[in-house]
């Protein structure tokens, strides 16, 4: 039996219907980065919401320009579909403008029946950045407080973040030990996913049960990094290892741009912020551009990754900035790179699934 096969992924809904039956909150929350410790201390369970890929667009495209992107658009539509109802409240991080849009519309125009919170994260990774995200942090404390009629105490808070740093270490183990688990791409990808949706504890449970078990072997395929937003349509992850490729490690916003360190701060204020702003090199948080290369060159030399695939959501203008530079500079290091622009709602289409073919054969 094989790992992907012996491990059981709960369906978003039904860990949302579950938590709820038993007195808690769900917060539906946009992307990127956001302190799942202090909502789950709240006993609010964050749900992230990246698209979803399935839904009437056409009702987040009658708000929109056409230019925003399919993450933002199809968020709009679920909201106003009402595919978030099982929501208590809406969080949406100032990640980029189209985001930073979105909350001006749930939160001036079309007011959904959940409180919306914005959210502002520092860019740049100084310690006025560290201290003015803590303070942050500190408002948010206060909302959630509003909002679930409960004050957590810091030492809950402290146990939360505990518990947070343990399932991101075994998050982390599990990106980098992919290459020995008996998972194919789709089906890895399903599993660390559950990150976006299940509360520490039980993400801990199932982590664990795959290192317990003896699922150890050796991938076969050609090594490729994958950079982006999210890996949506998630057929891509077929098509790469339809075409004998894999993914040997990501830089990913939803997956590998997450996987924050432990914090060392008493105050979990401050350990909350430490971690996010302590993560990988992303443009969210004012990383320049050569921390983000430098970084893929990291990966690339761990991993002996042949070529990178940059999958980016048409219309996602904050990694559009960054690519030519990263392109350029991973092409004088000797790396192949392709990029491919996709729309979450449509299936790759025949022009893309030929140009990741191309490239395999060029780096194969
Ligand atoms: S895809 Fe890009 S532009 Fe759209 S919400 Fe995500 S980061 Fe912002």
């Amino acid at each position: 039996m094989t790992a992907e096969n012996a491990v059981l992924i709960p369906r978003r809904s039904e860990v949302a219907s579950a938590f709820k039956q038993q007195g808690g909150l769900v917060a539906a929350v946009l992307p990127i980065h956001y302190p799942r410790a202090l909502l789950l201390a709240f006993n609010i369970l964050p749900m992230e919401v990246w698209g979803p890929p399935r839904v009437d667009v056409s009702l987040g495209s009658a708000h929109l320009q056409p230019y925003v992107c399919s993450v933002v658009r199809n968020a709009l539509s679920f909201i106003l579909g009402g595919g978030l109802d099982v929501a208590d409240l809406i969080m949406v991080p100032h990640a980029c403008d189209s985001l930073q849009g979105l909350g001006s519309i749930l939160l001036d125009f079309l007011p959904p029946k959940q409180p919306v919170i914005p959210f502002y994260l520092p860019r740049g990774g100084s310690q006025q950045g560290e201290v003015f995200f803590a303070e942050e942090l500190r408002f948010l404390y206060q909302r959630l407080e509003e909002i679930a009629g409960i004050s957590p105490s810091n030492e809950t808070i402290m146990k939360s973040i505990q518990w947070e740093e343990v399932a991101d270490e075994l998050l982390a183990r599990l990106h980098k030990q992919r290459g020995r688990l008996q998972f194919k791409d789709h089906d890895f990808y399903r599993l660390i996913r559950t990150r976006e949706y299940l509360p520490a504890e039980d993400f801990i449970d199932i982590a664990q049960s795959i290192f317990d078990a003896d699922y150890e072997g050796q991938q076969e395929g050609i090594p490729i990094i994958l950079s982006g937003i999210v890996p949506e349509p998630m057929g891509l992850l077929k098509t790469i290892s339809e075409f004998g490729a894999r993914v040997v490690a990501d830089d990913l916003a939803c997956c590998g741009r997450r996987l924050y360190p432990a914090g060392r701060s008493e105050d979990p204020f401050f350990r909350m912020a430490e971690r996010i702003l302590g993560g990988p090199p992303d443009w969210c948080r004012g990383s320049p551009i050569q921390d983000r290369l430098d970084h893929l060159h990291r990966m690339i030399d761990a991993t002996d990754a042949r070529g990178v695939i940059f999958y980016n959501v048409k219309f996602c203008e904050p990694e559009l900035f960054d690519l030519p530079d990263l392109r350029q500079g991973l092409g004088d290091l000797g790396v192949p790179t392709v990029s491919i622009e996709v729309d979450i709602s449509d299936p790759l289409s025949s022009q893309a699934t030929t140009r990741i073919e191309a490239f395999f054969e060029m780096i194969r």
